[in-house]
């Protein structure tokens, strides 16, 4: 398709110079460049709105980036990547910055942040590469600043493609390391499974992040991980070669030490090696299974439906546990509700802080079973479950305790942080626990029943009136669709806002069938299926470069948190055993 060149677009600009903002709707559409195409998508009719949906598209055989940078999925995703850090490293140095009144003179990519995630910000094919951003249209007060249009979309955007879309030999080692280290992390996680491992941290990880609200690498004092011998793995990469480090293996999984010694450091780690990580992170080669979910404590918020009988029952008034409802949850009934709802989605390894999670549903010792009774606490503790999870149905767990010894007997690793290294004191620990013996029963007698499939009804997710639903997002852990507000503060696997954004379209996509036929399980793998075939773009029906790649997880923990959800245990007999029982 021939499209107008870009002087046409510098007349348009030029006639509209000074006319109220609305003007600037006449540039919508596409204009041929030199080197590139632009199209712009959609004009925002205010200043102070947010800034105008662009997009650039480059020729891929004229961009000269080779094909062995999109040989394989991995690798597409890291170009990506790369090119948006490196169009927003460039716009932040090219663009003039804010020009008049509200959002004029910003120029503005989803950039992301350590972790490398699928995102519409940036396309590869083999036809060419798409960059979708957002441009302030420039404006004083509410007049058109053309001149300064202009300037923007005829100098400062030209330079910005010019450097960061197109390849040149300068960037070949970089962009190399991106791509093979981001394979090369999909390659571990691959053969985790084969290895009868969870997770695995590579000998010279860097695990300390420089602040608690600030995610890049510790830069001073950050001591480098080093795997204690009996858990040493050698594993093959594609691209990098040999590498060593600790695997954890499935199971049940301790981690214990002194306070301040990098035990919760160490299990942030895990929770964020489902996804991958840039070179330099220092955890580029911490590598979860990709259905490791996170489980907290999240007192106050509501169930809906969830069968927590595995961990909570004879509660006060005979209220119900197999199907429990709740606008209030206690510590202890939200943890056996994550847990419950977690394995409902898939989930295969759980991860547990004991900063984060209620004592209550940890522990009961001795001296508490004698004070009261088993039949006056409703609470069937974590610790009489973990093992009867792994062998009933092959979920393993890894959990930090400092405060309790009474994990040691029922736990097949052990592994004690000391200076921010980790030690096997597996042995150790058995050998503690034989020698003290427990008079503490066992609780929750019976098999294990932890995985109930429910249906959601119709108006769980209430849309409100008119036909395209408000959304928005507020950082990573709140958003509104239509009449709807979740809050999910307690969803910690969450990276990126755009991945809230990505999360509140495909909940528009869930929420027609809910129907009360329909399991979560199954509105869960439609959803994916749709984004597995289409691409996240599939999410929304314009084209918008602000959104990023979630799991089913998150997208399950983001329904079970809706105040408005309707669910019940499905019928037994539409009840797929989606779970082999472990040989
Ligand atoms: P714990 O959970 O054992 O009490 P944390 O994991 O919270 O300890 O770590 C305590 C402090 O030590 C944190 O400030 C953390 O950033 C820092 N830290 C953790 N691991 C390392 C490391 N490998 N090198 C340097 N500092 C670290
Ligand atoms: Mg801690």
């Amino acid at each position: 398709m021939i499209h107008p060149p870009a002087h046409t677009l510098q007349k348009s600009l030029q006639c509209i110079d000074g006319k109220g903002y609305k003007a600037y709707k006449e540039i919508q559409g596409a204009y041929a460049f030199d080197r590139f195409t632009l199209y712009i998508d959609h004009v925002q009719g205010d200043p102070f709105a947010h800034p105008s949906r662009l997009r650039v598209r480059v020729k891929r055989p004229a961009s000269k980036f080779e094909s062995l940078f999109t040989q394989s999925p991995s690798r597409t995703t890291a170009l990506c990547d790369y090119l948006t850090r490196r169009f927003a490293h460039t716009a932040q140095r090219i663009a003039h910055g804010a020009r008049g009144t509200g959002k004029g003179g910003v120029i503005l990519i989803d950039t992301p942040g350590q972790e490398i995630l699928p995102r519409t910000a940036m396309t590869a094919n083999d036809t060419y590469i798409e960059a979708r951003f957002f441009l302030g249209l420039p404006a004083f007060g509410r007049r058109i600043a053309g001149r300064d249009a202009q300037e923007m979309l005829l100098t400062e955007l030209p330079a910005i493609v010019d450097d960061a879309l197109f390849f040149t030999e300068s960037q070949r080692k970089s962009l190399t390391h991106h791509v093979t280290c981001c394979e090369d992390a999909d390659a571990i996680r691959e053969r985790l499974g084969e290895l009868n491992c969870v997770a695995f941290v590579a000998d010279g990880a860097l695990l300390a992040r420089a602040s608690g609200i600030d995610a890049r690498p510790l830069q001073k004092g950050a001591i480098a991980f080093a795997s204690p011998a009996s858990l040493r793995l050698e594993i093959d990469r594609p691209n990098g070669g040999r590498i060593t480090g600790m695997g954890i293996p499935e199971g049940i999984t301790l981690i214990v030490g002194g306070g301040f010694h990098g035990k919760s450091t160490l299990l942030n780690a895990l929770e964020l090696g489902i996804y991958n990580h840039i070179p330099c992170d220092g955890r580029e080669y911490v590598v979860t299974r990709a259905d490791a979910l996170k489980i907290r404590a999240a007192d106050g918020r509501s169930i809906s439906g969830t069968n927590i009988s595995p961990f909570i029952n004879n509660l006060p008034l005979g209220r119900s546990t197999t199907a429990f409802h709740t606008q209030n949850a206690s510590g202890s009934t939200s943890q056996a509700a994550g847990i419950c709802e977690g394995l409902e989605a898939g989930a295969r390894l759980l991860l547990l802080d004991e900063d984060t999670s209620a004592t209550n549903f940890m522990i009961r010792d001795e001296k508490m079973q004698k004070l009261v009774a088993t039949d006056d606490e409703p609470i069937t503790p974590f610790i009489d479950r973990v093992e009867a999870l792994y062998t009933t149905y092959g979920v393993s767990t890894i959990l930090v305790m400092g405060g309790s010894g009474d994990y040691f007997a029922t736990a097949h690793r052990i592994i004690q942080m000391t200076h921010y290294q980790p030690h096997d004191v597996t042995d150790k620990a058995h050998a503690i626990a034989r020698e003290h013996t427990s008079e503490r029963a066992i609780e929750g007698a019976g098999p294990l029943k932890a995985i109930t499939h429910r249906t959601l009804g119709p108006h769980s997710i209430p849309l409100g009136h008119g036909r395209h639903p408000k959304i928005n997002t507020y950082g990573r852990h709140e958003l509104v669709l239509g009449s709807t507000r979740i809050t999910f503060d307690d969803v910690e696997q969450l990276v990126a806002p755009s991945q809230t954004r990505a999360l509140a379209h495909a909940l528009l996509l869930a929420a027609p069938l809910m129907d009360g036929c329909h399991t979560m399980r199954e509105i869960l793998n439609q959803v994916m299926e749709t984004i597995e075939k289409k691409g996240l773009e599939a999410l929304s029906d314009i084209l918008r470069g602000d959104m990023a790649g979630f799991r089913s997880l998150e997208l399950a923990a983001v329904i079970n948190r809706a105040r408005t959800l309707k669910s019940v245990p499905a019928p037994i007999k539409d009840m797929v055993n989606v779970w082999p029982q472990k040989a």
